[in-house]
């Protein structure tokens, strides 16, 4: 499929900050609630947001997609509607510029906005892409063997994770329950987890899916893909090292996952496009792609305690890091003929980077506990969260005089009920 790029040096008639995350460049969707108008679907522009269905009424969109979820819209289509929406944002166009009522009524203010997820997701798979994470959870648990078990460069490893605990942002998280065993031959306990982690990962959701026993190739993969989030993929790491063995990660992970509120599009990420790095072995034909499958974006992780005014970043990482591109995930999971639809949500693994500043998790940034973290404003140290830590995830592709951000992942720990 075509993509649509806008210029880099495009502007709006609306004013942008330099720092926002959503210049023209990006449009990306979302849905929302919001003061006076119906739930649906909202595209942020600087620090305001358009309210598509309003912009329909006003007979300034195609009349026969439904905008008030994304159940009418294919990548092409949504495409299609991006294109548009620049055009009506675009310095030189009158047509909402000029309307008055139209644009009073369409165009409403960010921070008004309650976003929700995206689309609840109807499936949620977690992989395991992200090579420089798997290296370091193998050298922490299996200091004895290499880093990598030997499926790894040969398969995207994954598992199906559980959709109805995907959460929007903002959303608090309960530090959850489990049972955890101490490392002698006492009995396993029960109550809340002592390791409550994040996992720094991002996502993508399917527009369309594929009938069963039919697969979808790596070069088709991204005809499928709807746009990118960021997914945080919460995790008790306690309860998870009691119970993955032998099926893998279950309650330590289906709790809660949040992702961010935004659905940036694989036409807003184009100019961020890189090959990433080699796979040696070669993988498999039906593994694989040509061109530039992976994306060169930025990724954060900030963490606030009660005790402090405004957010740490603790780690700067880059989806670069990603082994298997999401077109080799998708591709992997259609592998055996498994149907897929619209709404599945694929996260890809925690992406950490080769540095410890850039590890995507407590547990790697901490090694296990054996490092701390210090808060410098409170002097605070953590190993694992804490309730009332608030951890937030960013995520950009930095451009040349402009930014393509995702907006906020945010979550806030509470104590377990
Ligand atoms: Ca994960």
């Amino acid at each position: 499929m075509s993509r649509f790029i806008v210029p880099k040096q495009a502007k709006s008639w609306i004013s942008i900050p330099s720092d926002s995350d959503f210049p023209i460049q990006n449009l990306p969707f979302g849905t929302a609630s919001m003061p006076n108008l119906v739930d649906g679907l909202i595209v942020p522009i600087g620090d305001k947001a358009l309210h598509l269905v309003t912009l329909q009424e006003f007979g300034l969109l195609d009349q026969d997609v439904m905008l008030e979820t994304f159940l009418d819209l294919d990548a092409v289509s949504l495409s299609k509607l991006r294109r548009r929406l620049f055009d009506l944002l675009e310095e030189s166009n009158p047509e909402l510029r000029d309307n008055k009522k139209a644009r009073t009524k369409s165009l409403i203010d960010l921070k008004d906005v309650a976003p929700q997820v995206p689309i609840p997701p109807t499936s949620f798979v977690d992989f395991y892409s992200g090579v420089y994470h798997a290296s370091n959870v193998g050298k922490m648990f299996r200091p004895d063997q290499p880093p990598l078990l030997p499926n790894y460069k040969w398969i995207p490893i994954g598992y199906n994770g559980r959709a109805s605990s995907v959460f929007s942002s903002a959303t608090p998280i309960t530090r959850p329950k489990g049972q955890t065993k101490g490392p002698n031959d006492e009995a396993p306990t029960f109550g809340p987890t002592q390791e409550m982690d994040f996992e720094l990962e991002m996502g993508f959701y399917l527009s369309h899916g594929q009938e069963p026993g039919k697969r979808i190739t790596c070069s088709a993969a991204e005809e499928h893909i709807l746009g990118l989030v960021i997914v945080n993929d919460w995790s008790a790491r306690d309860v998870q090292r009691w119970e993955y063995q032998p099926l893998g990660p279950f309650l330590a992970k289906s709790f809660a996952t949040t992702v961010s509120p935004w659905l940036v599009t694989l036409d807003a990420l184009e100019p961020f496009r890189i090959e990433g790095m080699e796979q040696d072995p070669a993988v498999l034909p039906h593994l694989r792609h040509h061109g530039k499958p992976h994306f060169d974006i930025e990724l954060e992780v900030w963490i606030q305690t009660q005790r402090m005014s405004k957010p740490q970043l603790v780690c700067s990482s880059n989806m670069k890091h990603l082994y298997w591109s999401p077109s080799q995930q998708l591709a992997h999971q259609t592998s055996n003929g498994t149907p897929v639809e619209f709404g599945d949500l694929y996260a890809s693994g925690t992406i950490s980077g080769p540095d410890e500043g850039s590890y995507g998790s407590m547990l790697e940034l901490t090694w296990r506990g054996q490092k701390p973290v210090t808060m410098v404003e409170s002097g605070e140290t953590r190993t694992f969260l804490e309730d009332g830590d608030k951890v937030t995830m960013r995520a950009f592709g930095q451009g040349d005089g402009f930014r393509i951000g995702f907006g906020d992942c945010t979550g806030t720990i509470v104590a377990s009920r």
